[in-house]
């Protein structure tokens, strides 16, 4: 048969050709008998392969078939710990003591204060010098007619103020005017017309005209009886001046010693008692009810201030060394 150009021309033996490959490849497309026969046993050997892979996989531990078996886990209890035995007690720590750093040397002091005024109103100064140690009490001017005991005490600041060793290791006050109402009129007693070493409260105090209303009544005894509370002097040096009897170093108390160191300088006598009644004195108050050395030192009463401050100058000095060396007053006799 003719055909176009575009059209191939198959020839009759092609198509013969190709009749006899397709049964050959039915043929060989069939399947065999046998198998026809097997093949139902086969899809049912297939199906039961299939429904027992889990369990083959569970034999053989697969991973996902296994978690999903597996029941989940007991809750892990917490791990019971036995208690621990008591701690034994720690070693005792065995310290060095620490020691005390030493202490620092004392810095001497110098201060003044105002402890009252007299009943004019005048101030009464006390200077006091060092800052621990016991105390030596030095005042002048109780009574106003004896200006000499003020130079005396003035004279004792001016060695205190260049020799600061002479407080290094004690304290020393010094108080140089009393009764600054009675050294301003040069009168004995103070404006009250009331004699100040006449109005302590000592046991002999005496009810009389110009001893005050009551013992300590005056502003100037109250003073001094505020620098004794202040102080707790160990020794006291009351300065007076005397006339119509020689100087003396009296004492009271255990100051017979201070006495004595204080005759070897200033030349003076040494006695224990003044020679006539002093009932309510500074002496007999402190040195007698109080059992505190005291000295009163009795003064020319006609000699100038120089001179009395230049006889007794050693002896201040030498009294204030040995109460520095020695700490407290060398105390003999009575
Ligand atoms: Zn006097």
């Amino acid at each position: 048969m003719l055909t176009s150009s575009r059209f191939t021309y198959q020839r009759p033996s092609d198509e013969a050709g190709r009749g006899r490959r397709r049964r050959r490849l039915s043929r060989a497309m069939r399947v065999p008998r046998v198998l026809r026969r097997l093949r139902p046993v086969l899809l049912q050997v297939s199906l039961i392969l299939q429904l027992s892979l889990p369990v083959q996989l569970l034999v053989l531990g697969g991973c996902a078939t296994r978690v999903h078996s597996v029941p989940p886990p007991a809750p892990v209890a917490a791990p019971v710990r036995k208690p621990l035995p008591p701690m034994p007690p720690p070693p005792p720590v065995t310290r060095r003591p620490v020691e005390a750093p030493p202490a620092p040397p004392a810095v001497p002091a110098a201060q003044a204060i105002t402890l009252g005024h007299s009943v004019q109103g005048r101030p009464i100064v006390l200077h006091e010098f060092g800052s621990a140690g016991p105390c030596l009490f030095i005042f002048g001017g109780i009574h106003g007619s004896e200006p000499t005991s003020v130079d005396v005490a003035e004279g004792i600041l001016g060695l205190l103020r260049t020799y600061p060793g002479l407080y290094s290791r004690c304290r020393v006050a010094v108080l140089p005017r009393a009764n600054p109402d009675g050294l301003m009129r040069g009168r004995r007693a103070n404006a009250n017309r009331v004699d100040l070493n006449r109005n302590f409260p000592a046991r002999n105090w005496k009810r009389r005209e110009g001893h005050g209303t009551r013992p300590g009544s005056e502003p100037e005894t109250q003073a001094l009886l505020a620098a004794m509370e202040r102080l707790r002097p160990a020794a006291v040096v009351s300065i007076h001046s005397i006339q119509n009897q020689p100087p003396c170093n009296n004492y009271d108390g255990p100051g017979g010693q201070m006495a004595e160191t204080l005759a070897r300088y200033n030349g003076y006598r040494v006695i224990a008692s003044i020679g006539y009644p002093t009932p309510g004195s500074f002496g007999s108050w402190c040195g007698g009810d109080l059992g505190i050395p005291t000295i009163t030192l009795e003064l020319p009463r006609r000699q100038a201030g120089g001179e009395a401050w230049r006889d007794n100058q050693e002896a201040m000095l030498a009294l204030l060394r040995s109460f520095a060396d020695v700490g407290h007053p060398v105390t003999a006799g009575g």
